[in-house]
């Protein structure tokens, strides 16, 4: 029988200590005021709460599970509300292979997704087909959707999902909230025969 261990030497810890605060954007500051974008506002809180919806068809999926659990900790940085729904999620996490007879169902996924909405491609497979350059795999998610931020590997550590789940952070925090209704990205979205 595996022996029960017990924290029999418990340390003082300043809770304080552990919880961290989300950086204020820049902008002017006084007694009782604080002045900003609207821009840095809600690039601020929608960095830190992206909902995912994972789409995982193989062996990346289990590294997700893994980046998910308590080791790694998704959560810490807002996302632990992983959801099924592509209506009510904001960063599509696609993870393992994807067969051509996949990408419409990929593709419809997407095209559910309420803008504005966000891609990551996780590993060699979702990023290039990755080793399966075969009849039936595509090779890569991005000539059926535009994606925001690739995470190499085969499969990539947790460390590197999160990496790649950081980079989305930063361009989401960055992000204006008009870049959706630009020319640049209407031309974007028309490239892949999405209106
Ligand atoms: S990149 Fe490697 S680990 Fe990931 S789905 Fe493809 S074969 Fe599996």
């Amino acid at each position: 029988m595996r022996p029960v261990r017990f924290n029999i030497h418990p340390k003082e810890a300043e809770i304080a200590d552990a919880i961290s605060m989300a950086p204020a954007p820049d902008g002017i500051g006084g007694d009782g005021f604080f002045a900003t974008q609207l821009s840095s506002v809600v690039g601020l809180a929608r960095k830190n709460s992206l909902w995912p919806l994972p789409f995982a068809t193989s062996c990346c999926g289990i590294e997700f599970m893994a980046t998910m659990a308590s080791h790694y900790d998704l959560s810490r940085f807002g996302s632990e509300r992983v959801g099924f729904s592509p209506r009510q999620c904001d960063l599509l996490m696609v993870m393992g292979t994807i067969a051509k007879k996949m990408a419409p169902v990929l593709r419809q996924v997407y095209l559910q997704m309420a803008e504005p909405r966000w891609v990551i491609a996780v590993g060699a497979c979702a990023s290039s087909g990755g080793i399966f350059d075969t009849y039936s795999v595509l090779q890569g998610i991005d000539q059926v959707i535009p994606v925001d931020v690739y995470v190499p590997g085969c499969p990539p550590r947790p460390e590197a999902i999160i990496d790649g789940f950081m980079k989305i952070q930063d361009l989401v925090g960055q992000e204006s909230i008009r870049r959706r209704n630009s020319d640049q990205y209407k031309d974007l979205l028309n490239s892949y025969g999405i209106q």
